[in-house]
């Protein structure tokens, strides 16, 4: 099997997950202080800055597996299964590039 288009597009998710992250960071951290005069408007703040973390974190993990993905590419052990040591199916690293799993094994 040919890595390389793998390679490819988990570099690229890579580096758009970067970018979210680093818009999200820019978000939360270095806006301007809004001064919500209102209790509701300040609950709803906290829900949308509540989501937002939801969102960071589940970028991290995705970016977390894409590294580990990229690490398993240039040892040699990409597109294997590392729970049960077979061969990953083509069109499930197609469908999910950065997977430690075959179908078996993920569900
Ligand atoms: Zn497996």
């Amino acid at each position: 099997m040919d890595f390389d288009a793998f390679k490819c597009t988990l570099v690229d998710t890579r580096e758009e997950l970067l970018g979210r992250l680093g818009r999200t960071h820019h978000h939360l951290y270095e806006r301007e202080e809004r001064v919500s005069a209102k209790f509701s408007e300040q609950s709803q703040e906290l829900e949308s800055q509540e989501l937002i973390l939801n969102l960071e974190e589940e970028a991290r993990a995705e970016l977390k597996m894409i590294e580990e993905a990229l690490v398993r590419i240039s040892d040699g052990t990409y597109g294997t299964c590392q729970k049960c040591g077979e061969q990953v199916q083509q069109k499930r690293l197609i469908a999910v590039p950065h997977t430690r799993y075959c179908i078996d094994c993920a569900i």
